[in-house]
């Protein structure tokens, strides 16, 4: 994560806010109550390591607003995460589930550190410990956390299995979790899948070819890599694809099935048959038709927006555009989907899979996958019609309807 991120990242969030925030013609004082966090934790997490020894990490849980429902969101494993970063992510949160019409708020969570340098136990260990240290503050009516970069299935397992050693059998305290422990079919392709769902709509209205589309997309983890089998299933060309260590390219299309077999098996990109190696920021630069940013945060700043070539772009990850990269790139006429909009088909299907918890009644893939088109779909066109009549970006139309719908039921329910 660059510097740009780490200063840019709460800026961002209020920015994009406040614009919206003026179009709307919003008051101060509900434009204070609806930035400030409803409660922010930091927590030591002391572990035993597998050598003997003891290492303390820092774990962040931020609940940004509750007005619509449980609280909501992903626990990050990151060495740089920091409080100002998770207190962004948690008030997007608050935006994206509003913006799709589920009934939940937003949070966020993170510890510092770096996964890979941890073994399976010790993975364990700092994520038992964490949720133990979080255990009064969430729980399924409360906050419920979800996977995000380097969290995975296993991990929601261990998050489920650890509160509910406290308070009983309890599996929609956590979202993302294996199907086998009340997992949703169709919950770890949702993000990309719901990507390339609104990815349908605004092809439509550009107007462009997905059939025919050259795509670019940064990052081939949970999200990247099901955006990349989607986009090839519609017939698309995904140009170049990314880990962080570097890309590869191919102008006339990677076969994204035997890449991701490739990077499942090698565990890298590198040299993959017939592919020219990218760095992640030439990559950004490619003459595409979409750009597909499914990494980190801020990764378009003021330095390289100027040389995005790409007609739409698409994010998949948080945040990856700063203000300045946002303002220039809507002076170059390229669209931009924001990630409120874009990625909120992970969240989408976690709300299909918290119902499911409740009612421990599951539903087949192919009913998850309807109600997610159904519920992306709709809400691209929400977006874009408000966009259309107020002749503003779709990421201050996405603003827009979210603040309203946040600033409403809070009102509704009196502060
Ligand atoms: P992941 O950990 O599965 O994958 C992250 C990918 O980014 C990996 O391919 C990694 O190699 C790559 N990467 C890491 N550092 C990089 C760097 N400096 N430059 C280029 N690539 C780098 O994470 P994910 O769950 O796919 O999340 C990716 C993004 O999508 C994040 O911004 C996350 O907040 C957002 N997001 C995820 C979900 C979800 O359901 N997983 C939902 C909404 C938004």
């Amino acid at each position: 994560m660059s510097e740009t991120e780490r200063i840019d990242s709460e800026k961002i969030t209020h920015y994009q806010f406040d614009r919206a925030a003026d179009a709307m013609g919003l008051d101060g004082e509900t434009r204070e109550l609806l930035k400030t966090p409803f409660r922010e934790i930091q927590v030591k997490i002391a572990v035993k390591m597998d050598d003997g020894g003891l290492k303390v990490f820092v774990g962040y849980r931020v609940q940004h607003n509750n007005a619509r429902g449980p609280m909501k969101g992903g626990i990050r494993y990151h060495p740089e995460i920091d409080l100002h970063e998770v207190r962004s992510l948690a008030a997007l949160m608050t935006w994206k589930t509003a913006v799709v019409n589920i009934p939940f708020g937003g949070a966020k969570g993170g510890v510092a550190c770096d996964p890979k340098r941890l073994s399976p136990a010790e993975l364990e260990r700092v994520t038992r410990t964490f949720v133990s240290m979080l255990d009064t503050v969430i729980g399924p009516y409360q906050d419920i956390p979800a996977p995000d970069v380097n969290t995975n299935p296993q991990v929601m397992a261990w998050i489920m299995d650890e509160y509910s050693r406290r308070h009983g059998y309890t599996p929609g305290v956590v979202t993302g979790k294996p199907i086998e422990v009340g997992g949703s079919k169709g919950r770890e392709e949702a993000t990309g899948r719901g990507c390339v769902f609104v990815l349908q709509e605004a092809a439509r209205d550009y107007p462009l070819d997905l059939g025919k589309a050259r795509v670019v997309i940064q990052g081939i983890g949970n999200v990247g890599s099901h955006a990349a089998r989607f986009i090839s299933e519609l017939g698309g060309r995904v140009v170049a694809i990314s880990d962080s260590r570097g890309g590869i390219h191919h102008p006339e299309g990677l076969p994204v099935d035997r890449v991701l077999a490739y990077k499942a098996e090698k565990r890298s990109l590198a040299g993959f048959p017939g592919s020219r190696p990218i760095t992640n920021e030439a990559l950004l630069e490619l003459d595409c038709d979409i750009l597909i940013p499914s990494a980190l945060g801020g990764v378009i700043h003021r330095f390289n927006a100027d040389r995005i070539r790409a007609k739409l772009v698409a994010e998949a990850a948080n945040s990856p555009t700063t203000t300045t990269a946002d303002e220039i790139l809507e002076k170059k006429g390229i669209t931009v989907i924001p990630d409120i909009l874009a990625n909120a088909g992970g969240v989408t299907v976690s709300y299909f899979e918290w119902t499911q918890n409740l009612q421990q009644l599951y539903w087949e893939e192919e009913q998850v996958n309807r109600e997610l088109k159904k519920i992306m779909t709709r809400s691209y066109q929400q977006v874009a019609s408000i966009a259309r009549e107020k002749k503003v970006t779709l990421r201050v139309a996405a603003y827009m309807t979210a603040i309203d719908k946040v600033a409403r039921a809070t009102r509704l329910r009196g502060i």
